[in-house]
């Protein structure tokens, strides 16, 4: 099974992510535990060229193209071989935050990104949650924790809501595999509503 976390900076969904695959291995499933931008040897040195520089160092287009090359090579070096040898593959962000991030809130080019996305990806996964959060406490959270080497830091509140947006419609587009998790609660009542639901899917 592959499952993806996504949502705004600072709604917890790496965290959850985590809980879940410690979760998963301890209930004796092979599982991996992953993220993009990264996830591989080459897609790590990609994301850096992502998030190190100057906000403006890349157009919306170049980076659509850089997020897919990263995606193709975690894909082909982490992802797939993963679910070939039969494990659970647990990806903090996947394609979703493409579509919405380059797709909807930083420019609208949801066209290219799925376009992109059938030629050079072509997979989704099998389940998606969608960790929703208020953007105040989610802005709140990521400035407490910012390292100052993300250049994607400092994109503001009104980004963060068109992002949130984005993701209740996205859910709408995948309504099988999204699942959309209330996030403004307690990580460990977040924990349990996610480990029933994936648990349901892998039985
Ligand atoms: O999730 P993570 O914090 O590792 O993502 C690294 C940075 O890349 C974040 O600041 C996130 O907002 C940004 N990002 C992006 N577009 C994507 C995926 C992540 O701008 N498609």
């Amino acid at each position: 099974l592959f499952i993806t976390f996504e949502g705004i900076d600072g709604s917890g969904k790496s965290s959850q992510a985590r809980l879940l695959a410690d979760h998963l291995k301890t209930e004796g499933h092979d599982c991996l535990l992953t993220r993009e931008p990264g996830g591989s040897e080459g897609a790590e040195e990609i994301r850096r060229l992502l998030v190190e520089g100057d906000p403006d160092r890349w157009s919306a287009e170049t980076e659509i193209l850089l997020f897919t090359a990263a995606r193709r090579d975690h894909l082909e070096k982490t992802i797939e071989p993963a679910l070939a040898a039969g494990k659970t593959v647990v990806s903090d962000r996947f394609a979703d935050s493409t579509r919405v991030y380059q797709g909807a809130a930083r420019a609208d080019l949801r066209g290219v990104v799925d376009q992109l996305h059938s030629l050079m990806i072509g997979r989704e996964p099998d389940l998606t949650f969608i960790i929703d959060m208020d953007p105040e406490t989610a802005l709140a959270r990521g400035l407490a924790r910012q390292s100052g080497e993300d250049r994607f830091e400092d994109l503001g509140l009104g980004f963060q809501q068109k992002l949130r947006a984005g993701f209740l419609a996205l859910a709408q587009d995948f309504p099988t595999r999204c699942h959309v998790i209330d996030g403004n609660r307690d990580m460990d009542v977040i924990a349990a509503e996610i480990t029933a639901i994936a648990t349901q899917a892998l039985s």
